[in-house]
């Protein structure tokens, strides 16, 4: 038997790996950080074996809730994931698989890699509709890359839409995917008439390097970008600082921050109405844009999420505040699960990268509904 994670997004320690009934792994923290909670490795064994599987000293993880009612991925092919019924008593996550094929990878959520994240920035940049932007070097020099989807015109509203800032919240760039290969259709009616009406500015990887290397929360130098946004610095969060630069030359109408909620199983938006600029404008605007996606999808919904911040009292750190304060804009923090949605739970899947794009493409059913009102 053998675990391996040398690879884009791997992450694991082998404790014990001698025993196929009893493997013992943990998972490393990310670099210069004490967060951890990504997982992502390779098992090769015996066919038709049993393999019993304990990743250990959970209660000291990044989100201890999330691995409540969690379920493993699994893949066979790297393409298709599927969830393997997990235990947690408090500090270990217990599964076991009996191997259909000699190896299998195992994951916290479906990885996207940098790889795949390239093919997305290049195959979207062939298209008429899109324009590639660079906005600088990584600390371990990876390219930060910016798409603007649509003619850009003064008195078009400007919407921007970040992703993964969490590096291991994966499912917030297949997300993106869903929101940019909508955009992209010249058939979609709802892409086509929000392109006529507004430009988008996505960062699909707002945090390549902390992805690649298996991140959960941070970049190469353990900085939480998330938390960077009131003073981002070009030492510990140049990706923060690229991204506020570019928004301070495009103007900012409205924005989204995509993301993933290692504990509720549910999709939800946390709002900015602790910000100091918050107004009766922005609060409705939050509720069109809410409604509308209600609306439009059974996948969210208004009930679970987040304590809301008392007036003025906002940590403007945090992207969607700092955002929704220096544009006076709608601002929203989007979050799905890594479990699944509870409202419509699917044993086999759980929330997965299909839901993900889907969701994204629903988002801009949502965008559509309040996009005249945004200033
Ligand atoms: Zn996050």
């Amino acid at each position: 038997m053998h675990i391996s994670s040398q690879f884009d997004s791997g992450n694991i320690h082998v404790v014990k790996a001698d025993d196929a009934s009893d493997i013992v792994l943990t998972i490393p923290k990310d670099n210069q950080s004490d967060f951890y909670q990504w997982f992502h490795f390779r098992l090769i064994g015996d066919t038709f074996e049993t393999h019993s599987i304990t990743i250990s000293e959970l209660a000291k993880s990044a989100y201890p809730e999330g691995w409540k009612g969690y379920n493993v991925l699994a893949s066979y092919d790297r393409e298709n994931w599927f969830r393997v019924p997990s235990e947690f008593d408090g500090d270990n996550l217990s599964f076991s698989l009996t191997l259909e094929q000699p190896s299998v990878y195992f994951a916290y959520f479906i990885p996207y890699s940098y790889e795949r994240h390239l093919d997305l920035i290049h195959s979207a940049q062939m298209s008429l509709l899109c324009e590639h932007r660079f906005l600088g070097l990584t600390l371990d020099g990876r390219d930060m890359s910016m798409l603007v989807i649509g003619e850009e015109e003064p008195e078009k509203k400007k919407v921007w839409i970040t992703a993964r800032q969490h590096p291991g919240e994966s499912m917030a760039e297949w997300c993106a995917e869903g929101i940019i290969s909508r955009l992209l259709d010249e058939q979609d009616g709802v892409g086509r008439q929000l392109l006529d009406k507004a430009v988008f500015y996505i960062v699909p990887n707002m945090n390549p390097d902390g992805a690649a290397r298996g991140h959960l929360r941070t970049n190469a130098v353990g900085t939480n970008l998330n938390r960077e946004w009131a003073e981002p610095t070009a030492l510990k969060s140049p990706e923060v600082l690229y991204v506020m630069n570019a928004m301070e030359q495009t103007g900012v109408d409205m924005y989204l921050d995509l993301h993933g909620d290692e504990a509720l199983p549910y999709n939800f938006v946390a709002g900015s109405e602790g910000i100091p600029a918050y107004d009766a404008r922005l609060e409705s605007l939050e509720n069109a844009f809410k409604s509308a996606l209600l609306t439009a999808t059974p996948e969210f919904q208004d009930t679970f999420g987040y304590e809301k911040d008392k007036p003025g009292e906002a940590n403007l750190t945090v992207a969607s505040n700092a955002v929704g304060q220096k544009f006076a804009c709608l601002a929203y923090t989007v979050e799905m699960p890594f479990k699944d949605n509870d409202n419509l739970p699917d044993q086999v899947f759980g929330w997965s990268v299909q839901r993900c794009q889907q969701f994204g493409e629903d988002l801009l059913v949502a965008v559509r509904a309040v996009v005249d009102d945004l200033r």
